[in-house]
């Protein structure tokens, strides 16, 4: 039996790993993918991370994983079909009293059932992440990768010297804007308010470059297209004016969805989907953290994600040391 088991190898997941094997914990990293690094991976330029200025979120993803892998950290490619507690000891009144408002015993520990078997685990660092939002409009479903993308760094290349529109107003789309007109004739960046969502240095950044109009107050309404994206209707939502944007490419970063389906049965989850969980990454399920863009928090970045990662591991720490779980 495992002492925890970390569900995900991006920044918190790997954070995660590299705390665990330094504190001794018989740990192991599931992750989905061949590769780690979750959606940092997707990232051209992470220029807010500390000490690594500029870094391509490939490369920071590999620092990671190194790291890692440097200190022999333990590995598995493995889904997570669904969890379930192993039978409950009465739990340690102080620790339920502190993460848990589930009321019952704490779990003995859980088993996890995967597409390569069960595992067996005292403690469970959901490190899930998330994944993009979709638009939800006619034409998005139907010409999905022939020409509506969720990721400009891994599709961007294919629209060298073309038209191209990004939909949403945060870090991602701007980015995804920035990125993109280093190779497009033009990107139009569409924003439903007149105010973007990004942080100052990406709305400097998009504002200054010539090859990017940025089109406000306007929603998405319908892609167009036979066997390629042709056109993006849209609409002003203050005038009510419709119009056709002759686009071959449409980009969507409309925000993220917890990947929190497996782990939301188990534990309190917020109007969002997040997981429900503090700084220490507690969840309401006794033994059950959470790590990441999967917890509910204020600021999804690299940098909040590897500290989750950390604070996650001391809490199991002191979760396995309390309680006769060890
Ligand atoms: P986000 O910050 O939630 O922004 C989503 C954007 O899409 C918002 O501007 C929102 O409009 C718009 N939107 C949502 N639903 C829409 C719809 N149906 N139609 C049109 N527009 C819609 O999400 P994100 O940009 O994907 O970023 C996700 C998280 O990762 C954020 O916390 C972000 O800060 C973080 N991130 C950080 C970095 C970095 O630090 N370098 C890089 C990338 C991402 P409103 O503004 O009107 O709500």
């Amino acid at each position: 039996m495992y002492d925890v088991v970390i569900a995900g190898s991006g920044p918190a997941g790997l954070s995660a790993a590299i705390y665990a094997q330094r504190a001794g914990l018989k740990a192991l990293t599931l992750e989905k993918n061949p590769m780690s690094g979750g959606q940092v991976l997707n990232t051209y330029e992470v220029d807010n991370y500390p000490g690594l200025p500029g870094i391509n979120g490939f490369d920071l993803a590999e620092k990671f994983r190194a790291h890692a892998d440097k200190l022999g950290c333990e590995f598995k490619e493995a889904q997570i079909l669904s969890v379930r507690e192993i039978a409950g000891r009465e739990g340690n009144a102080q620790l339920q009293a502190a993460s848990s408002d589930c009321g019952g015993p704490c779990p003995k520990g859980f088993v996890l059932e995967t597409d390569q078997g069960e595992i067996e685990t005292k403690t469970i660092l959901a490190a899930t992440g998330a994944t993009h939002a979709k638009l939800k409009i006619p034409g998005e479903e139907e010409l999905a990768g022939m020409g509506v993308s969720y990721c400009a760094t891994c599709d961007g290349a294919f629209f060298r010297g073309k038209v191209t529109a990004v939909i949403g107003g945060g870090d991602v789309a701007v980015e995804d804007a920035i990125f993109l007109a280093r190779g497009c004739e033009k990107v139009y960046l569409i924003h439903r308010r007149d105010e973007l969502r990004a942080a100052a240095v990406l709305q400097k950044e998009v504002m200054a470059l010539p090859n990017v109009e940025i089109i406000w107050d306007t929603v998405a309404e319908r892609i167009e297209g036979q066997e390629q994206v042709e056109s993006l209707q849209v609409k002003n939502v203050k005038t009510g004016e419709k119009s056709s944007l002759p686009v071959q490419g449409v980009f969507v970063g409309v925000g993220i969805i917890p990947s929190s389906e497996v782990f939301g049965k188990l534990a309190r989850c917020d109007e969002k989907g997040y997981l429900a969980a503090g700084e220490d990454c507690a969840t309401s399920c006794p033994g059950l953290y959470a790590a990441g863009d999967i917890r509910g928090k204020k600021l999804r970045q690299v940098v909040t994600a590897v500290a989750d990662g950390a604070n996650a591991i001391t809490s199991i720490l002191e979760y396995l040391a309390q309680g006769d779980i060890r």
